[in-house]
């Protein structure tokens, strides 16, 4: 059986008052649920959420880390760094990432590469934008974002990976995709993974959706059966909403 998970990117959100107030707020109304709660908050506050929520069964993880072990990469993070504060997930290739900060497929695969390394956990974003699906590319665009930072990896390595499908353009905009375009991407994802690995791998994969995510559109999301959660921006900011979208699971 492969996890559900919801999950909460913060992105530059947040400051280290804000994220106690939050994160108190979150564990004192977190629901009994079998899915697994994660939060990303900023890297400044990354070793004060692991400490509050030490009781919690909440995790903490990065947003992002740095491919290289150590040395000159001046305002970067390693995974050794994370792993000494506690945490053993990160997000890698968010298309905030991509878009503004450069990040390319082969960047990408460093990172990826990087992190398994040291057998942290990984939750892969990647998703199309907006003239790709006008122009019907959406599943050329999503296979070869795959293709270039996952499939070289063994299939072992596959226990270590969530995916999360993030259409560019339901990030932030209210617009989401609708649960049925969802399933297609899914059921599409699952399936190559399929052809490039085997059925298990694509079978026990966790694939997150993220775009637009919120309270009255979680649950329909969820109900789909190649959607094994979320990965939530503007919604996890606030305790009640990410508490209903926990709830939708
Ligand atoms: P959003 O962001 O929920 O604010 O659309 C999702 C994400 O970027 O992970």
């Amino acid at each position: 059986m492969r996890s559900k998970i919801v999950a909460g990117n913060w992105k530059m959100n947040k400051n280290i008052n804000q994220t106690e107030a939050l994160l108190s707020d979150l564990s004192a109304k977190l629901p009994d649920t079998d899915a697994e709660v994660m939060v990303a908050p900023t890297f400044v506050n990354l070793l004060g959420a692991v400490e509050n929520l030490e009781a919690s069964p909440i995790e903490v993880i990065a947003q992002n880390m740095h491919f290289a072990e150590s040395g000159a990469f001046t305002g970067e993070v390693s995974a050794d760094m994370l792993l000494a504060i506690g945490i053993n997930t990160v997000i890698i290739g968010h298309s905030e990432r991509r878009a503004y900060f450069g990040e390319t497929d082969e960047i990408l695969a460093k990172k990826v590469k990087a992190a398994l390394g040291k057998n942290m956990r990984v939750m892969f974003c990647f998703g199309e934008e907006l003239e790709d699906r006008k122009s019907g590319n959406h599943f050329k665009v999503v296979k070869s974002q795959l293709k270039n930072a996952l499939f070289h990896l063994d299939a072992g390595a596959w226990s270590q990976i969530v995916l999360a499908y993030e259409p560019v353009w339901a990030i932030g905009t209210g617009e989401t995709a609708s649960p049925e375009q969802a399933q297609e991407m899914h059921a599409f994802i699952r399936n190559t993974i399929s052809e490039a690995f085997n059925s298990t791998v694509a079978n026990e994969v966790s694939i997150l959706y993220g775009g637009s995510v919120k309270p009255a559109n979680a649950k329909e999301i969820f109900s789909k059966p190649d959607v094994d959660g979320g990965l939530i921006g503007g919604a996890s900011l606030v305790a009640d909403d990410f508490i209903a979208i926990i709830n939708g699971i």
